[in-house]
């Protein structure tokens, strides 16, 4: 057998993990550079690269959610793929072990976590045989906040702001910047599109993913598709969404267009929408050891060149002055000064709550007194110390909107003041906020490893029999940054963005 395709695997998915490939940092870096520092896009950017080099530096998670791992293996002929996918899953496992994954896969019946990452369905396997005496092994780590805000299109359709998509090339380029324009800020963005104009429903979404195994600067071999990969990176990032829905020149990094043959009945246009923590690595092996022969995606072993000087780094937040200091627990009157568009940094106790959280909220009383707590919507990376305790290695904000059916009631009846996430809630929770007086701040997703560097400790952990990401960790922070986006008097930045970028869709995209 391949005595080294164990490591090999281990060392893809650790790296994937940690390190963005070279053509996503470029990216990132062109985002930063054409942002003034002093505006909530560039703070987010700058954090965002913050996060990029620390992750490499410490070989830690860069997002804390570390996604559906999804393989694409290619195999010589004769080659052992149920050898290979089960050394690819206890590779999967190793690393979820080592802290370079969270344990991520849950069951959909009892909401159990596996707590290693194995599962049916998890990881993703594909393998293809191909004449060549060699194997390649490509792997995308894809989180849930961008998985959630992919979209499908049977067209003929009516779209917000753009009119009708026919089934032509024109509504293809309708659909993909509506998708990109109702993600707003919930994938994390600046994010990069996978599409597939074709297939079927299941087909579609399969090709839609395999486009985001293209590099950000290539060409389309297709001179059709490339037209309108173009038209879209134009159109997209004239909308003003901008990094995490803030608002700013950045809202695509990529446009990555692919087409399956389709039934006459069916035109699908399947958008796979990515976040800016773009993971996408691969390796080609030796067929006869398994050991890494060369890397793709990037110049070989050599370290990844930094997004910022070792000063920038050292510098962390970048402050304007204007920031708010604000102490957990936190009073009424604070809160109501607050308004959109504070920057506010938080210290104090912080308490995690998500999905699992909020449904055992609705039903139960909480472990902890949450009146006047900051309750963040997180699932962080935490592994036990030598001592017993815990560390957090990984640990940026998730999802808010899933929360929308029950943040409002947990405000009212517990007397948290302050929701932090990212990617907005909406009008239930906007309401919520200005009855029980609260504010949500927004984070910037993804940044997993700049927000782990503001918790001081772990003080605690209630439900934990929820599996880690799901638990209620009790964290002490210090200067914790994000942005007011939904205040106590009824203002939304999130539906201001919704709004003047749905206005710019119809101008540049109709
Ligand atoms: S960067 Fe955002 S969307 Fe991407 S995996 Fe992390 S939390 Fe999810």
């Amino acid at each position: 057998m391949l005595a080294d395709f164990f490591d090999s695997m281990v060392q893809l998915i650790t790296r994937t993990s940690t390190d963005l490939p070279p053509d996503v940092r470029a990216a990132m870096g062109t985002a930063l550079a054409t942002e003034a520092p002093a505006t909530r896009a560039g703070q987010a950017l700058t954090i965002i690269a913050q996060n990029i080099d620390q992750a490499e530096s410490c070989e830690g998670p860069i997002c804390q959610d570390t996604g559906m791992p999804t393989f694409e293996v290619r195999v010589p002929v004769g080659a052992n793929q149920m050898w290979m996918k089960e050394q690819i899953r206890g590779a999967i496992a190793e690393a979820t072990k080592r802290g370079k994954l969270r344990p991520n896969s849950v069951d959909s019946i009892t909401g159990e976590n596996s707590g290693n990452n194995l599962g049916p369905g998890t990881p993703i396997v594909h393998f293809e045989q191909w004449e060549k005496n060699e194997i390649e092994v490509k792997l995308i780590l894809k989180g849930g906040g961008c998985e959630n805000t992919n979209a499908q299109y049977a067209l003929p359709v009516d779209l917000d702001h753009l009119g009708r998509a026919d089934r032509n090339l024109d509504g293809v380029r309708r659909c993909i910047l509506h998708a990109v324009w109702k993600a707003q800020g919930k994938g994390c963005s600046p994010g990069a599109v996978g599409v597939c104009i074709g297939g079927d429903r299941t087909s579609g979404y399969l090709h839609a993913k395999e486009q985001l195994f293209r590099t950000l600067d290539d060409t389309n071999a297709d001179p059709r598709l490339a037209a309108v990969e173009d038209a879209v990176m134009e159109a997209a990032n004239q909308l003003t969404v901008g990094p995490m829905g803030f608002g700013g020149k950045t809202s695509l990094i990529g446009c990555k267009i692919g087409a399956l043959n389709r039934l006459p009945a069916s035109f699908f246009v399947s958008v796979a929408y990515d976040c800016w923590a773009f993971r996408r690595l691969g390796v080609t092996l030796d067929a006869s050891s398994g050991a890494i022969a060369s890397w793709l995606y990037r110049d070989g072993d050599r370290r990844s060149a930094p997004m910022l000087t070792p000063e920038q780094l050292a510098a962390g937040f970048p402050r304007t002055g204007r920031e708010i200091r604000l102490q957990a627990p936190i009073t009424d009157e604070q809160i109501r000064s607050l308004k959109v568009g504070d920057v506010v940094l938080v210290s104090g106790r912080m308490y995690t709550g998500r999905d699992a959280v909020h449904a055992h909220l609705m039903k139960h009383e909480p472990p902890v007194d949450l009146r006047g707590a900051v309750l963040y919507h997180c699932g962080p990376v935490v592994v036990k110390e030598a001592d017993g305790g815990w560390k957090v290695t990984a640990a940026g904000p998730t999802t808010s909107i899933r929360e929308e059916p029950y943040q409002a009631d947990i405000l009212e009846r517990y007397g948290v003041r302050v929701v932090i996430g990212k990617g907005g809630m909406g009008a239930k929770t906007l309401a919520g906020l200005k009855q029980s007086g609260g504010v949500y701040l927004n984070g910037v997703g993804g940044a997993a490893q700049f927000y782990a560097r503001c918790i001081d400790r772990v003080t605690g952990v209630s439900l934990l029999e929820f599996g880690t990401p799901e638990a209620m960790w009790h964290l002490d922070v210090t200067d914790f940054p994000a942005i007011v986006t939904m205040d106590a008097h009824g203002n939304s930045l999130h539906k201001e963005i919704e709004s003047a970028s749905g206005d710019l869709l119809h101008a540049v995209g109709g």
